[in-house]
């Protein structure tokens, strides 16, 4: 039988819509809409198409969001000037810097940047007195993509407490937050990465599996309990056909996309975990547009956070 599909883009619209009442409460009172800010550096063509959904998002339920670029060939000093005066500006409650930034900005730059971040405005989660908050269990800003999967599972009904999460990826801004968020939920969390051992077997303990990972259909059917909930956040632009063509099957729509269009964006679970899972996410529409939908509730919060100061 095939999984069912936990539509999240349903979720990520529901998430909107719950912004809209809170973003006209806060500007009756504070005279103003809550403000975002976004620091763009050099052109990288997935960075645009990020940045250009966020502003739109953002100003279709109300927000105001400033994209301020900054030329590929500056140094990262023009980065954390910019940060400084948002992070000092009345009108901004949430500061985002998009990644990656320019290698040439160096090695340290992202670290350089996160750590100049008011923590107050910190609207991804990533700084270390929010890492540290989340850590505790204290709230504050989290990191948006995570914070999404416990939206989605939860307006679900999966239950999380007690539930065996395994999550695959331990990366600072999805895995690591995400096993924090299950454990505090009260799942008994493992985390899964590129050296653990005989990971499908570990996988198949999952009563919830997160796949963070990067590679295409990495996570196939044999790591997968039958029943088990699926949670697929990967994704990854593919331009190699014979790829597509072993994961999707001739008859699949999204063969056809890419014949059209030369490139698919796909996750980390291969498409035939379906007639294994309980429930998944799908990629387009599982987890991705949760991102942003929580990227305007943490500026929110941050606004009426400051306001309620
Ligand atoms: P990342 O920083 O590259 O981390 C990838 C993690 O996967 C690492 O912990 C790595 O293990 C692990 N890994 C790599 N190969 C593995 C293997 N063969 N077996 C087991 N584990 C393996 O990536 P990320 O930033 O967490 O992102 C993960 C995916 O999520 C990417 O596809 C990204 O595009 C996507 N993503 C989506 C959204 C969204 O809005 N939907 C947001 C953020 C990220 P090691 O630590 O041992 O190297």
């Amino acid at each position: 039988m095939a999984a069912r599909l936990l539509d999240g883009t349903l979720v990520a619209a529901a998430i909107r819509d719950e912004c809209r009442p809170r973003i006209a409460a806060f500007a009756a009172a504070a005279g103003r809409p809550p403000g975002l800010g976004i620091v763009l550096a050099g052109h990288d063509p997935a960075s645009e198409i990020y940045v250009r959904n966020k502003v739109k998002k953002a100003a279709e339920v109300g927000l105001y969001a400033e994209l301020i670029r900054i030329g590929a060939d500056r140094p990262v000093q023009d980065v954390l000037e910019v940060v400084a005066r948002l992070n000092s500006r009345a009108d901004i409650d949430g500061v985002l810097v998009q990644s990656p930034l320019p290698a040439g900005m160096g090695e340290d730059a992202e670290m350089r940047v996160i750590d100049a971040i008011d923590p107050a405005k910190d609207v991804d989660g990533f700084t270390t007195v929010n890492v540290g908050r989340l850590v505790q269990n204290r709230g504050g800003l989290s990191a948006c993509t995570p914070t999404g999967v416990i939206e989605i599972l939860e307006r679900a009904g999966v239950p999380i407490k007690g539930a065996h999460a395994v999550v695959i990826g331990r990366s600072d801004i999805v895995g690591k937050p995400m096993a924090l968020m299950l454990l505090h939920r009260h799942a008994t969390v493992t985390i899964c990465h590129s050296k653990t051992v005989d990971l499908p077997g570990v996988a198949r303990t999952a009563d919830i599996l997160v796949a963070a990972i990067g590679r295409p259909g990495f996570v196939t059917p044999d790591f997968v309990r039958p029943g088990a909930v699926v949670v697929d956040v990967g994704t990854t632009q593919v331009t190699d056909a014979a790829l597509v063509e072993q994961l999707f099957d001739a008859q699949s729509p999204r063969r056809a996309a890419f014949a059209r269009n030369g490139s698919l964006v796909v996750g980390d679970v291969h498409p035939s975990v379906a007639q294994v899972a309980g429930a998944m996410t799908p990629v387009p529409g599982g987890v991705g547009p949760l991102t942003i939908a929580l990227l305007l509730a943490n500026t929110i919060r941050a606004a009426e956070t400051r306001l309620a100061r």
